[in-house]
C-alpha cells in the first residue's frame, strides 16, 4: 500500500508541475492482478498509477514500458500490468522480456497484441536467451522509440529493475551495466515527446551485489547524471559478445508484423 501511496504521489506531482521526472524505488509490481496478487506483488503500482492518471486527470495517451526480465503477464489470461489494458486503447503497453517459454510467468508472447479497442496497444517483445546490450538497442529503436513517436503519449510510466543483468539468478538475459544506463538514457530522450514526463518504478533484481549498480546507472541515464558507474562483477566470457542479437532481429521482425496493421511506422 505504501508503494500505491509512492505512485499516488508521483502522479499528483507532476500533473500539477511539481516535478517532471519521479523515481518509486520499490515500486514496479507488475504481476498484481486487479482480484489477486502473485509474483512478489500485492497491489499494481504500474496499472493504478495509470489508471489514476486517466480517471483524475483526463489523461488518454499513456505510455507505459515494461523492462522488466519478467513479463508484466499477458491479457488473454488477464493478469498483471497487461490484463488492465489490454482492451484498452488509452493505454499503450510495451514490454521487454525474456522470452516467456523459459520463464515465469509464461505470458507476453509477440501474438498478443490486445483486443476489441486495445487491438495494437499490447506490444510484446520477447526476448531471445541471454540477450544484451546490442539487443536492446535494438528493440529500442526498432520498435519502442517509432511506436512511442507516433503514440504521443502525454507521459510514460516505466517499471522493472536489474533482473536483465547477465549476473541475475533469477532469469537468463544478458545486459550489462552499461545496458541499464543505455535503457535510462532512451527513456528520457523519450519523454521529450511529453514534455519530459515520466514516472519510474524501479523494482527487481535478485543480485545483491549487482542491483545497487544496475538501478544506480539507470536512473543516471534517466536524469543525465554523467556519474561513472562500474560493473560491479567480471563479465564472463559469453557475455562479451551479445550472441542473441541474430535472434533479437527475429523477434523483431516477427513483433513488426504483427503490428504492421496498426502501426503506419511498421506498414
Ligand atoms: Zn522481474
Amino acid at each position: 500500500r505504501l508503494i500505491i501511496g509512492q505512485a499516488k504521489l508521483a502522479c499528483d506531482l507532476i500533473q500539477k508541475g511539481e516535478f517532471k521526472k519521479i523515481v518509486s524505488v520499490g515500486g514496479g509490481m507488475h504481476h498484481a492482478s486487479s482480484a489477486y496478487g502473485s509474483g512478489f506483488c500485492i497491489y499494481n503500482d504500474v496499472a493504478f498509477a495509470a489508471r489514476y492518471l486517466i480517471e483524475n486527470y483526463g489523461l488518454e495517451r499513456i505510455l507505459i514500458l515494461d523492462t522488466d526480465a519478467h513479463a508484466g503477464n499477458g491479457g488473454s489470461v488477464n493478469t498483471g500490468t497487461c490484463g488492465y489494458f489490454y482492451s484498452d486503447a488509452k493505454v499503450l503497453f510495451i514490454d521487454l522480456h525474456q522470452d516467456p517459454r523459459t520463464i515465469y510467468p509464461g505470458a507476453g508472447y509477440a501474438s498478443d497484441i490486445g483486443q476489441g479497442p486495445g487491438r495494437g496497444f499490447t506490444i510484446n517483445i520477447p526476448m531471445p536467451l541471454l540477450a544484451g546490450f546490442e539487443s536492446y538497442q535494438l528493440a529500442f529503436e526498432e520498435i519502442v522509440e517509432p511506436i512511442a513517436e507516433e503514440f504521443k503519449p502525454q507521459i510514460i510510466i516505466r517499471n522493472g529493475g536489474s533482473d536483465p543483468h547477465f549476473a541475475d539468478q533469477l532469469t537468463n538475459l544478458g545486459l550489462p551495466v552499461r545496458g541499464f544506463r543505455m535503457i535510462g538514457e532512451k527513456v528520457r530522450k523519450l519523454s521529450e515527446i511529453c514534455q519530459d514526463k515520466e514516472i519510474d518504478l524501479i523494482a527487481s533484481g535478485y543480485d545483491k551485489e549487482v542491483l545497487p549498480y544496475a538501478w544506480l546507472a539507470l536512473i543516471s541515464g534517466l536524469a543525465g547524471f554523467k556519474i561513472e558507474v562500474e560493473e560491479p562483477v567480471s563479465i564472463p566470457q559469453r557475455f562479451q559478445t551479445d550472441y542473441s542479437l541474430e535472434a533479437t532481429k527475429e523477434v523483431v521482425g516477427q513483433v513488426k508484423k504483427y503490428h504492421k496493421d496498426y502501426w503506419k511506422c511498421f506498414a
